[in-house]
Order: C-alpha cells, then sequence, then structure tokens
C-alpha cells in the first residue's frame, strides 16, 4: 500500500520513486512517501473524470455532498491531536499553532457544508410567461496544488468547497510536507467520499505539479504558492486552452502604526504580524510603517521584544517560534539579508542563526529587524518570507497609505490607531485584500481571502470560494 490515493485505492508510484520527508527542528528524518510522475498524473486524473461523469457525485443532493463535509469536519476533530502532531513535525511551526490550523480546516468543511445547501441559484424576472433561471453547476475535474507553509489548511481552502460544489479532484500538496495531506484524504476516504471523486498525488512541481496543470483533461487549477510558480502555472493552463484558474501568491503586507495607536498592542502584534511561524506567511506584516513622531521608541521596543522570542523545537511548550522549512530555504532568506545590509538598511536586531548549540542541526533564523528602509529597496518590495522585517518611517496619512500601497503585492495589510474614523478610512483606501485595524491575522471561513495586484487571481473562503469551483449556467424556457 503506497501513499499516492487513486480511483479509492491506496497505491505505490507506478516507477518506484520515494522522497524523504525531513522535520526541519533537527534535519532528522521522519518517513519517505512516495514520490509520483506524470503517469500517476495521468491516472489520477483520468479517475477524477471518470468519478465526474459516472459516480453520482455531482448530481447527488446537496444535502448528502453537505454530509460527507461535516463527517470530515467530525472525524478532523477526533484526530486533531494527531494531525497537528504532524504538522509540527513536518514544518517545524509550534503545535500551538498546528492546533489552531487544525481547528480551522474542521470549520473550513462544515462552512461549506452549511453554505451549500444554501445557494439554489436564482430566478431572474423577464414577463410572466417566461421562466428564466441561474443554476450553479460543478466546473468537473479540478488540478489542487498547495504551498508548504499551511500544508493542510491551504488544502481544505481549495478541497471544501470543491466537493461542496460537486467536483472531482486532485490535490498535490508540497513535496516537502506532504503527511498531514495524506492524513485528510484518509479521513474524506472514511467519511465515505465514492472512488475517484478525492485523488492524491505525491511528487516536485516540477514534475507532477507541471503534468497536473498541463493535463489535457483538467478543468480547473487552483494553485497557492510564490509569484513565478503562479506565472509558470497560469502559462502552462493557458497552453492547455483556457480553463478556469484560480491563484493565491506571495504578499508583502504594510503594518501601518499610527502614533495614537494602543502602543503595547501595536508592538505585540507587530511581533506576531511578521515572525508567527518564522515569517513563512503569505500575510505576514513583514513591512512596518511607523509614524515618525513614534519611531525610534517602536523599534526600540520591538527589537527588545523580538530579541526575547523563544526559538525551539515546536513540540514543547512555551516554544514561540520554530525553524525555517529547509535548509535552502535559510540559504534564500539569508541571501535577503546579506542584500538589506548592502541596500543600506541598518540592521537592529538578529540577521544571523542563533548560536544555541541545541538548535545548529535544525534551519533556526533569528528575528531581524532592518530599520532606516526605504521603498526603492528590494529588501522592501520583494517577498522574503522569513523572520525579516523592514521599518519605513512616515509622516502624514497620505504618505502611509500611499507607501503601503507602493508594491506589486496587495494580499494583506494592518492599521493601527485609536482614531476609528482615520482607521476606516485607511482600510478604504488600501489596494489589498485583507485590512485588520488593531489587530493582525485573523481570518475567517465566512469571509474572502485573496488578493489585489500579483498575489492572486480570484478568491477562497467565503461564497466567492465556492462560486470559484462552479459554472453558472442560465436556463430559459417559454411557458
Ligand atoms: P511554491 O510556489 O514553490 O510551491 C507551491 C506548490 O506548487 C508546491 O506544491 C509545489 O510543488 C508546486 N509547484 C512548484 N512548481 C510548479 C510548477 N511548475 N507547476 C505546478 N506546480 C508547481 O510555493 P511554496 O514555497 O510552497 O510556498 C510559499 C509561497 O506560497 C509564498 O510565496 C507564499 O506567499 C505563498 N502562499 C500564499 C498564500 C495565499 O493565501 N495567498 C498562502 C500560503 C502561501
Amino acid at each position: 500500500m503506497g501513499e499516492l490515493y487513486i480511483d479509492g485505492e491506496w497505491t505505490q508510484a507506478a516507477a518506484g520513486g520515494r522522497r524523504d520527508v525531513v522535520n526541519p527542528y533537527d534535519a532528522s528524518l521522519v518517513t519517505t512517501v512516495d514520490e509520483a510522475d506524470a503517469t500517476d498524473v495521468d491516472r489520477a486524473v483520468r479517475a477524477a473524470r471518470r468519478a465526474f461523469a459516472e459516480e453520482d457525485w455531482a448530481d447527488l443532493p446537496t444535502r448528502r455532498r453537505a454530509d460527507l463535509l461535516l463527517r470530515v469536519h467530525d472525524l478532523l476533530l477526533r484526530d486533531r491531536e494527531d494531525i497537528a502532531r504532524t504538522e509540527t513535525l513536518d514544518t517545524g511551526k509550534t503545535l500551538a499553532e498546528a492546533r489552531i490550523d487544525v481547528e480551522d480546516v474542521a470549520n473550513a468543511f462544515r462552512y461549506y457544508a452549511e453554505l451549500a445547501g444554501k445557494d439554489g441559484g436564482r430566478v431572474v424576472d423577464v414577463a410572466p410567461d417566461v421562466l428564466s433561471r441561474v443554476v450553479y453547476q460543478p466546473v468537473g475535474v479540478c488540478a489542487l496544488i498547495a504551498p508548504w507553509n499551511y500544508p493542510l489548511l491551504q488544502a481544505s481552502w481549495k478541497v471544501a468547497p470543491a466537493l461542496a460544489a460537486g467536483n472531482t479532484f486532485v490535490l498535490k500538496p508540497s513535496e516537502t510536507t506532504p503527511l498531514t495531506t495524506i492524513m485528510m484524504i484518509r479521513l474524506i476516504e472514511e467519511a465515505g467520499a465514492p472512488p475517484g471523486v478525492a485523488n492524491l498525488v505525491l511528487g516536485s512541481g516540477a514534475t507532477v505539479g507541471a503534468a497536473l496543470t498541463r493535463h489535457p483533461d483538467v478543468d480547473l487549477v487552483s494553485f497557492t504558492g510564490g509569484l513565478n510558480t503562479g506565472r509558470a502555472i497560469m502559462a502552462a493552463a493557458a497552453a492547455e486552452g483556457p480553463r478556469n484558474i484560480a491563484l493565491e501568491l506571495g504578499g508583502k503586507n504594510p503594518n501601518i502604526v499610527f502614533a495614537d495607536a494602543d502602543f503595547d498592542a501595536a508592538v505585540d502584534y507587530a511581533l506576531d504580524a511578521a515572525f508567527l511561524h518564522s515569517g513563512q506567511v503569505c500575510s505576514a506584516g513583514s513591512r512596518l510603517l511607523v509614524e515618525d513622531s513614534l519611531h525610534d521608541r517602536f523599534v526600540e521596543a520591538y527589537a527588545e521584544r523580538a530579541r526575547a522570542i523563544r526559538l525551539g523545537n515546536g513540540m514543547e511548550d512555551g516554544i514561540e517560534s520554530g525553524p525555517l522549512s529547509s535548509a535552502e530555504h535559510r540559504e534564500k532568506v539569508e541571501g535577503y539579508i546579506a542584500l538589506g545590509k548592502k541596500e543600506g538598511a541598518r540592521l537592529v536586531t538578529g540577521g544571523t542563526r542563533p548560536d544555541d548549540p541545541a538548535l545548529s542541526r535544525g534551519f533556526f533564523l533569528l528575528p531581524t529587524i532592518f530599520a532606516d528602509c526605504d521603498r526603492s529597496m528590494r529588501i522592501v518590495q520583494e517577498e522574503v518570507f522569513g523572520p525579516v522585517v523592514t521599518v519605513e518611517r512616515f509622516r502624514t496619512e497620505d504618505e502611509a497609505v500611499e507607501l503601503a500601497n507602493d508594491t506589486r503585492y496587495g494580499l494583506a495589510g494592518g492599521v493601527w490607531t485609536s482614531e476609528a474614523s482615520r482607521a476606516q478610512r485607511v482600510a478604504q483606501r488600501l489596494r489589498h485584500g485583507t485590512v485588520w485595524i488593531n489587530d493582525f491575522h485573523p481570518y475567517v471561513p465566512q469571509a474572502e481571502w485573496g488578493g489585489f495586484g500579483r498575489s492572486g487571481v480570484g478568491r477562497e473562503l467565503g461564497p466567492t470560494g465556492l462560486r470559484e469551483y462552479q459554472e453558472a449556467k442560465h436556463i430559459y424556457q417559454n411557458l
């Protein structure tokens, strides 16, 4: 029995490939899993196509699909501790954070179970002797590709609405973090999904991901990952003819602190904004904009608290941040730290690996703060995806907004002020998909998630997150 799930069977990669899964905390081997290739992708897509055509999944009363999603929700909660521990082993994130992830994954399944039952389409008023209605139907076979930073969470934001809408899918997690996705697919099987409705392939982006996005029998590609991969996926998906596409890409997210903000809260949340999961968060508040009159005091307190962040094994109580995901990724982030210095940013704290010998085998980096930054620097404009934050000064509200919008991305942003009208005004003007006021990071399944600009195409979560997996059909009848 292997770790690929195709047409209702757990199966091995046809060519016998295997891949190591490594714990980023100490570089130890956690396990090995199957490594698929294009042949396995083809088998999986054909299974999904067969199921879409032959199983009565798409035509089931919506309530029955919703019931399956609710069973998955319950099973996720039954196994939550196991899943959270596995996520920590695989990603290095703290167990506390992984536990929240699993709850959020379960909530996504429950939300789409509830929404699916409510969406009956709409009647269009044309004339008394015409019945005109718009109905929403599944798109078909979906290729779902997820990243390594929130492996299960990002996958669930695709899987739950895809199933709720009556699609079949082939899911590919990141090659570095496949373990909890395997667990979720086992739960979908246990919940009773018909064979071929849910399929899982594991392997590299270049081989398995590319084969999946190019496959001629895929109707929709939904991808979460980096900007450059998103570009490649869009081009590949277009090469096989237009098809539905949804992209959730990177971010360089401003966090604006006005001088009248609640100081302690703003400092605390700015830490979490930038250093949660070692900054490996698409919506990380990695670009701090601080009002000039507050700047020096803020940076001093911020650096002091950043130095106190406890790095270590995410499995242990009291640890606040884990390692980076891999040795290669840490090198990339170190490259950005070197670049920041070269560009003239002032290194306030961090910038190196920790000198604690207990952390020497893992892929750790100290929380790093650069001050005296300006918008022309690459370190300010590019997504570093590590524990690195840049600080810029602003003098007026207009300048704060202008700086915050001076980015090719547009995923998320934060505003800290005690003046409610200013908070709303600034939020309205920011060109970012989510704006937090006096907070950072919360999202809810009921509200859309996604980016302006180069942060993506389409939205996940909320009602729009279901629409991504539906085609609208107009039925017009002369009575
Ligand atoms: P990545 O782009 O390297 O990989 C993401 C997924 O795409 C992986 O499964 C990978 O195997 C696959 N892939 C790689 N090349 C491919 C190709 N040519 N064709 C098809 N698939 C391919 O991203 P990552 O390093 O895993 O994740 C980090 C990135 O994800 C960051 O940029 C982050 O901002 C972004 N992200 C965005 C969101 C969001 O909601 N907008 C959420 C999480 C992560």
